[in-house]
């Protein structure tokens, strides 16, 4: 892999010469896994806990079946269960699991007829049967192929057509790159990416850059770079073990994903509120100044489940977020409140 010349976002507007390009698929890989045993097991436990193991079939040295019918309909018509004790929460978010395709997230590694210059964050259109989309590149502007990171969303247009037909061999076009979400020159200052699902991609890019560049030291001096991750399951944490490893080998990157539902199949005991609230429990809050009622507090003042000791100064650092809509916008709303200089917010929402 050779490394470029620092691409940045004031270097970006040069690329812009757009290209349409051939390329060939070189890879298609599931990223999350099938966990459909663990989650009736996990349903099996739910149901035993409140006496309806009557709803269970438990063939030998099989997982066992659950009646994922009785439970859909006990879902449909009782909302007052959850008093009676049965635990239509749990219940509910592993029907919710139980009945999602597999694979819903796939790695796609796109080998280009020519090549394609992009700075890290950017996108690309990709055409395939006829159907275009766009998709950040999750791989550095170093690696010899483009990479794509991709969510099933059923009833969509593409996505189905990748899960069902895409293979290496397959032809698709490229064209791009397109996007001002790019980094910034280095600075002295900190760097902290948000991340909710897919909207990961282009933080892979920008952090895998980063550290093969040199870009997370200043003079001399180290910056922090943190990567908060959220997803349901941990399954859908793309790149986690990459981003395992990273936080291993440099002392100064921190990788804090935050899961809301993998605590109904394993006993996860990391991060599980909204990144931008997991974001907040890691700022120094000696240097945070809001209203004692703001929604925030209780996150300023809780206790961190990720094993570090650095702490974010909300005044030095930069700050770059991509995901859906929702926490780009609520994310926006915390940093003002928390006093993130706005000119060092950059954000990309996915819709
Ligand atoms: C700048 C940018 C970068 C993007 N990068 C990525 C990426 O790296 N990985 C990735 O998987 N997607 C990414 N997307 C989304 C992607 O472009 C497509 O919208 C997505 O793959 C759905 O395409 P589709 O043809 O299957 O669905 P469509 O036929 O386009 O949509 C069907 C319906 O689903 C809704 N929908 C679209 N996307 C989602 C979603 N994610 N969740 C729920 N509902 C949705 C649409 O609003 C529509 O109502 C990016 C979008 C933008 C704007």
């Amino acid at each position: 892999m050779s490394v470029r010349n620092h691409l940045t976002g004031l270097d970006a507007p040069s690329l812009r010469g757009l290209k349409t390009v051939d390329a060939t698929v070189s890879a298609v890989e599931p990223l999350d896994h099938n966990r459909t045993d663990e989650v009736q097991r996990a349903a099996a436990r739910a149901l035993d806990a409140c006496d309806r193991d009557d709803w269970v079939e438990r063939p030998e040295d099989e997982p066992p079946e659950v009646d994922w019918d009785r439970v859909g309909e006990l879902l449909d018509r009782d909302p007052e269960a959850v008093d009676a004790g049965i635990p239509l929460d749990v219940l509910g978010t592993l029907r919710e699991r139980y009945v999602r395709p597999y694979p819903s997230l796939l790695r796609i590694s796109l080998d280009t007829e020519e090549s394609i210059t992009f700075a890290a964050g950017q996108y690309v259109s990709i055409r395939f049967h006829d159907i275009p989309r766009v998709y950040s590149v999750a791989s550095s502007p170093n690696a010899d192929e483009i990479e794509l990171c991709v969510r099933l969303v059923p009833g969509g247009r593409l996505t189905p057509e990748f899960f069902q037909y895409l293979e290496p061999g397959d032809e698709v076009t490229v064209r791009g790159p397109f996007g001002e979400f790019t980094l910034e020159e280095p600075s002295g200052r900190d760097v902290a990416m948000l991340a909710t699902g897919t909207g990961v991609a282009p933080l892979r890019s920008m952090i895998d850059y980063c550290f093969e560049t040199g870009m997370d030291e200043v003079d001399g001096e180290q910056r922090d770079v943190w990567l908060f991750l959220g997803a349901g399951w941990e399954d859908d944490l793309a790149y986690r073990d990459h981003f395992r490893t990273l936080d291993d080998e440099h002392g100064n990157f921190h990788f804090v994903p935050t899961l809301s539902r993998e605590q109904y199949l394993t006993d996860w005991t990391g991060e599980t509120a909204y990144v931008q609230q997991t974001f907040a429990k890691y700022l120094d809050d000696s240097l945070v100044a809001v209203d004692e009622d703001d929604a925030i507090v209780p996150y300023l003042d809780s206790e961190v489940e990720h094993d570090v000791d650095a702490r974010i100064d909300p005044g030095n650092v930069e700050v770059y977020a991509c995901g859906v809509n929702a926490m780009v916008y609520s994310l926006t709303d915390v940093l003002e409140r928390v006093g993130v200089p706005d000119d060092l917010v950059d954000a990309e929402g996915y819709g």
